[in-house]
């Protein structure tokens, strides 16, 4: 990219506290599963979102680390709406909370990917207004901006300048996101949010490896496509937990690129081994806070 895209400080304090309050408030959740979620419930946001796109695929209840008592909170409110079987009222945001959540979104007006059942942040916020919870650590994907030609979100530019910034190498995107109309071999995955492609062609093997492993540090799910199938060299990466990422990125039956990443598969159709370098998994907020 040329233009150098402003980094974003949250304010580390403000998260952690965040945090905090929802580890004590799920302790007490716990406690009482079948009641109804109450005015001082707090649901950790960017818990709920990760766990909607690494739980569906599962096999099994298991819920994501950390999430269980904010997801068991949004299921109450689902479930209290009518949207959710109580049964499904636990912690884990498997395909039922999915579905639930599509049908909330759809019950505020949107239609389309728009309410393809992955949370943002406007309609949690009125879920919790209806479910008696308050939403901390919300996902900010700001603006839509320009690199390289190609559209992407605030969130996704300022985490590809910082995968530069800290490999030191400097990639030509030739795919952005928001391509509804996209090429065909991506199969959607440029279609909403949080996606990229960068050419390889002029980058050696080691810059590749650079660049494949900083954008997995600052939270993308990234590959190396160079040499892999019959695809034009390039890195494809998606950034994990952007709210406006297409249903084909991270659904249980599309690509699941996003459980793909951190079960150690490669996010193409026969969910191969994962070619990639071995890179602590998070998102950006988590790499922020981090850092
Ligand atoms: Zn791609």
């Amino acid at each position: 990219m040329r233009a150098h895209a402003a980094r974003t400080h949250r304010t580390p304090i403000a998260a952690a506290a965040g945090t905090a309050a929802a580890v004590l408030l799920g302790a007490g959740l716990a406690a009482t599963a079948s009641q109804p979620a109450t005015a001082a419930t707090t649901v950790d946001m960017e818990k709920v979102v990760l766990a909607a796109q690494l739980d569906p695929a599962k096999n099994g209840t298991d819920p994501t680390d950390g999430a269980a008592a904010s997801v068991k909170a949004v299921e109450q409110a689902l479930a209290d709406a009518k949207h959710l079987d109580a049964k499904h009222v636990d912690g884990h945001f498997g395909s039922a909370t999915v579905t639930a959540y599509s049908a909330w979104q759809k019950s505020q007006g949107a239609s389309g990917e728009a309410a393809n059942g992955l949370p943002g942040t406007g309609t949690m916020k009125k879920l919790g207004e209806k479910g008696g919870f308050a939403v901390t650590n919300t996902i900010d994907l700001g603006k839509r901006t320009t690199v390289d030609g190609q559209t992407l979100n605030q969130r996704t530019a300022d985490m590809l300048a910082e995968a530069e910034k800290i490999s030191g190498v400097d990639l030509h995107l030739t795919q952005g996101s928001y391509e509804a109309d996209g090429a065909d071999a991506s199969a959607g995955t440029h279609d909403g949010g949080g996606a990229l492609d960068a050419a390889t062609k002029n980058l050696s093997t080691d810059d590749r490896a650079k660049a494949v492993t900083a954008l997995r540090q600052v939270g993308f799910a990234a590959w190396d496509r160079t040499g892999v199938g019959t695809f034009d060299p390039h890195i494809h990466a998606v950034a994990i937990s952007d709210t406006d990422l297409d249903s084909s990125v991270w659904k249980k039956d599309r690509n699941r690129q996003i459980f793909d990443y951190y079960n150690g598969m490669d996010g193409l159709t026969k969910h191969g081994p994962d070619n990639g370098p071995n890179v602590a998994k998070q998102t950006w907020e988590e790499y922020q806070r981090s850092s």
